[in-house]
């Protein structure tokens, strides 16, 4: 979330009328980041990682988990920490959306590689201690993707709410799920009044022998924009930001050296972002019901879509400027690279961006593609204004920039230096899935990493035209897209003075054999041990990384379970599963004890584990 401003938000109706001025000044902002930081260079490889958690405690019986309400009061504990000693923390905490979320990130930034890659991993587990420390008896924290029966039966907190409270109005989620800063309540209801209703995000249903049509037909449907699909047989529906913003992430971010190479590791991480979130797909249950897709990602995308009816193109445009073919969170539309294997033609999308502000951002002395990329993200609202920060110093803040970038959420995310710090260009990827161990967290960090820097120094070339990433981004929440299906990728990672067709530089792959080769392509796994190797690490590191990118390449080879298929599984085969896709709250206990058991290294499961730990 980074920086949390304290102070008075804006409802929807009042924050409507500062929405231009936000923008303006936030242009004027990132003018001023972009002319005073564009020659910079030879900055360090500084990187780090964000895990989010979740709070579960057990019931009084112990027959039950529930999401615990209270990560608020844990977080204000590692805050003081923090305060007492804010330059030498070992973790750096920050609030997430959900009011059983947590999120952590290192202390300060990762430099280099080296054996700062062994670091990552006793980060992670220090985290998890250093958490556990203000837990309760009952409590503990997990990294699940999504929490398998958020909005079921209203009770699956602790403590209960009610549900339609005034701020998400939702069917199923009672405010109290809500981090109670104010912040996220703003949020939640200015995106629900900004589209004129609730949120409305369906996904199917997997579809089990035993399945009826209409399952999820318990449903009221609250607004006229909700009804088409989710009244669909085999449809999960959901009314609510917290379905979406209540799953955990695993990110990472990484600072170049300097603008250009920043802007090429962005391309090429757009282009991996859906195969990473296949290879890391880790949710396949939603709202209490076994769903047909495998991946988080496009249930939070819906469950922040804040674009009015005008937007969606199904009303004509009288109030607002754009119609938008995406919602704020949601898969790139532009490639930013300057660099030779770039071709204009690779950016295929007809991509929505504001003129006025592109004209803005060229007479500030900002070239065509970058241009483009902001007056794109600058089509949207600004959703949160605090009232007291409206007129602030352009030369020395940002938060009116931040408040459009950081509301765009996306796949990978182009982080201009911050004014007033020594800070560089950076590239933040955003499209794994959180796994249960810290050892497969650290896995999929460390090896992110290694692509980002093999990426640049052996100059990789992973374009392919941005529609066809779009297609592999829905092709990754497939169920078990990861196993059977196939993506589009460039035959020659290698080749960076392009001739011939487009369409001639792409096939469609398996996951597979895209990671682990097949007879005329090398696979990422053999390009990044070499890449390995030539870095000379010390043994010590050299074994840990090796283990990481075995795990990866098994991961990619289906050997090792992702654990959207592992969970999916580990219902359908339990005894009270009727095959209705249904998971019942004694599912749930089992399944979230055998996470726990497998997060806490007192089980080992070889089906998701191998025999990594
Ligand atoms: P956000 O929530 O906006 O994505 P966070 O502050 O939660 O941002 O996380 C920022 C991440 O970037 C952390 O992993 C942190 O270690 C890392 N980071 C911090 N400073 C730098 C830097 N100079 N270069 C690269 N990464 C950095
Ligand atoms: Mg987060
Ligand atoms: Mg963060
Ligand atoms: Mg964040
Ligand atoms: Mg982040």
């Amino acid at each position: 979330m980074g920086f949390i401003a304290e102070g008075n938000t804006l409802v929807w109706e009042d924050a409507e009328q500062y929405a231009q001025y936000v923008k303006d000044h936030g242009i004027i902002q990132f003018l001023n980041i972009y002319n005073a930081n564009k020659d910079r260079f030879a900055d360090q490889f500084k990187w780090g990682d964000e895990v989010e958690y979740i709070l579960i405690s057990k019931d009084q019986d112990g027959k039950s988990f529930k999401l615990k309400l209270r990560a608020h009061e844990i977080l204000d504990k590692l805050f003081q920490e923090e305060k007492m000693n804010p330059d030498n923390v070992d973790y750096l905490w920050r609030p997430e959306y959900g009011r059983f979320m947590i999120e952590g990130t290192p202390g300060k930034p990762y430099i280099g590689m080296g054996r700062q890659l062994l670091a990552v991993q006793t980060s992670l587990q220090g985290r998890r201690a250093s958490v556990e420390r203000y837990l309760k008896q009952d409590e503990s924290i997990v990294t699940l993707a999504s929490y398998p029966l958020l909005g079921v039966k209203q009770t699956f907190t602790e403590p209960s709410g009610q549900v339609r409270g005034v701020v998400a109005e939702s069917q199923f989620l009672p405010d109290t799920v809500i981090n109670p800063h104010f912040r996220f309540s703003t949020l939640t209801a200015n995106i629900r009044k900004r589209r004129g209703g609730n949120v409305s995000i369906n996904i199917p249903m997997f579809k089990d022998t035993n399945t009826p049509a209409y399952l999820d037909s318990t449903t009221y449907i609250s607004s006229p924009s909700t009804s088409l699909s989710s009244t669909k047989p085999y449809n999960i529906y959901m009314d609510a930001m917290g379905f979406g913003m209540g799953c955990c992430c695993l990110q990472t971010t990484f600072q170049l050296s300097n603008i250009e190479e920043a802007r090429t590791v962005y391309d090429h991480m757009a282009v991996f972002a859906p195969i990473m979130l296949s290879l890391t797909a880790s949710s396949s249950i939603f709202k209490g019901y076994l769903s047909d897709i495998d991946a988080r990602w496009t249930v939070i995308s819906q469950s922040v879509d804040d674009r009015t009816p005008e937007e969606l193109g199904q009303r004509e445009l009288k109030h607002n400027k754009f119609v938008i073919n995406k919602s704020r969170y949601d898969s790139i539309d532009s490639f930013l690279s300057r660099s030779s294997s770039f071709r204009s033609e690779y950016n295929d999308l007809d991509l929505v961006y504001d003129k006025d502000i592109y004209n803005k951002l060229i007479e500030g002395g900002v070239d065509d593609l970058l241009a483009k990329h902001y007056a794109h993200l600058f089509i949207r609202d600004p959703l949160v204004i605090y009232s007291d920060k409206i007129t602030i110093d352009d030369t020395k803040h940002s938060d009116h920039f931040e408040n459009i970038q950081s509301t765009n959420w996306q796949t990978v995310r182009f982080k201009p230096p911050s004014p007033g710090v020594d800070i560089g260009w950076r590239v933040e990827f955003r499209p794994m899935e959180v796994q249960l161990t810290d050892f497969q967290n650290a896995a999929f960090i460390v090896f992110s990493a290694l692509m980002v820097k093999a990426v640049s120094d052996l100059k990789l070339n992973f374009y392919v035209p941005i529609s066809k990433v779009d297609e592999n981004m829905k092709t990754a929440h497939n169920r078990d897209s990861c196993r059977v299906d196939k993506f589009y990728f460039r035959k020659n990672i290698h080749n960076n003075s392009p001739n011939g067709s487009i369409e001639s530089e792409y096939e469609l792959m398996t996951i597979n054999e895209i990671f682990n080769g097949k007879s005329d392509f090398t696979g990422l796994i053999s390009i990044v041990k070499r890449y390995v190797q030539s870095l000379n690490f010390d043994f010590e590191t050299n074994q840990t990384i090796s283990k990481y990118i075995d795990f990866v390449s098994k991961r990619a080879s289906g050997e090792i379970k992702s654990i959207s298929t592992w969970t999916r599984e580990f219902v359908r085969n339990h005894p009270d599963y009727n095959h209705d896709s249904i998971v019942t709250e004694k599912i749930q206990t089992d399944y979230l004890a055998r996470c726990l058991d497998i997060t806490n290294n007192i089980i080992h499961d070889p089906e998701i584990q191998g025999n990594f730990n």
